[in-house]
């Protein structure tokens, strides 16, 4: 396996040499520009506009189908990709399609020490028995969200810590997911998308976690870590039960994704979904 990733990894560095050469000299092109600014102020207040999706087409060379189309603005909105199920290869492809993309790190791991540690860090810190001595390793997860119907939660393991970080990163934006919410509770029978429009239940190694829709009001009543992955998700009142050991975090976390998962599976009728309130994916800001 890790002969594979090696690979992985240079085809991605040649990639990345063969772009920087391009994009010098898009560098020049826009440095010309800026020097004469007075004569194009329209285009200007266009460019301000979009900033962020801006640097990242710039400096962006898309190596698969689904990249090309964003890139050429055939493409223009997540939703689209998933409806006609294609698979996200490039980290750049959420980038541009969701603007608003927020990101965290979750606490996996834990403080080493006196006292028995207890600490929860970013880090989980392993260790492996060599000759020459002890070989650590660094693993971390990462979550990222528009809070407002996608999230996606990837797990990077290296020897260090910053490069670590980056896969889980590059992990999360690979597999953003489109969260199902609604009002399935019959104390608040609002119709809005607050909370999960049914119970859900996802399973990983021993723990299981069970989702709840609550009423307006109630917060976000899940572990801490959980607690990330759905406010990401957009869903701000929840209930929950957990069993098994939920210590291990990895796996409640995994737990949490899989039955986020499991909401898109329930086929639902057409009165189920003016019932319950269900939103697919994001809303649109006018509305609220
Ligand atoms: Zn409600």
């Amino acid at each position: 396996m890790p002969k594979k990733e090696d690979n992985k990894k240079e085809d991605i560095e040649e990639k990345k040499e063969e772009t920087t050469v391009e994009g010098e000299e898009k560098v020049e092109t826009t440095a010309k520009d800026a020097e004469i600014p007075v004569e194009k102020p329209s285009e200007e207040i266009k460019e301000a506009a979009k900033p962020a999706q801006n640097a990242t087409l710039s400096g962006w060379n898309p190596a698969t189908d689904i990249g090309k189309k964003v890139k050429s603005g055939e493409i223009t909105s997540f939703a689209e990709i998933k409806e006609k199920g294609l698979k996200v290869m490039e980290p750049e492809i959420t980038e541009v399609l969701l603007p608003e993309l927020e990101s965290d790190l979750l606490l996996i791991g834990q403080a080493k020490g006196k006292f028995g540690g207890g600490q929860r860090r970013v880090f989980k810190q392993t260790q492996k028995k060599t000759k020459e001595g002890n070989k650590p390793s660094f693993a971390t997860f990462a979550v990222v969200g528009n809070s407002n119907g996608y999230v996606g939660v990837g797990y990077g393991k290296s020897k260090e810590t910053v490069p670590a970080r980056e896969k889980a990163l590059r992990n999360a934006k690979l597999s953003v997911m489109k969260i199902r919410r609604g009002c399935g509770s019959w104390q608040c029978e609002c119709k809005q998308p607050h909370s999960i429009p049914f119970e859900v239940s996802g399973k990983c190694g021993s723990v299981i976690l069970k989702l709840m829709p609550a009423p307006k009001g109630t917060g976000m009543c899940v572990e801490p870590e959980c607690q990330k992955v759905l406010r990401l998700a957009g869903i701000t009142d929840i209930w929950s039960k957990s069993l098994g050991q939920t210590k291990t975090k990895t796996n409640l976390i995994k737990a949490c994704v899989d039955a986020l998962h499991n909401l898109n599976r329930m086929k639902i009728s057409p009165k189920d979904k003016e019932m319950l309130g269900i939103v697919e994916g994001s809303i649109k800001k006018e509305e609220n």
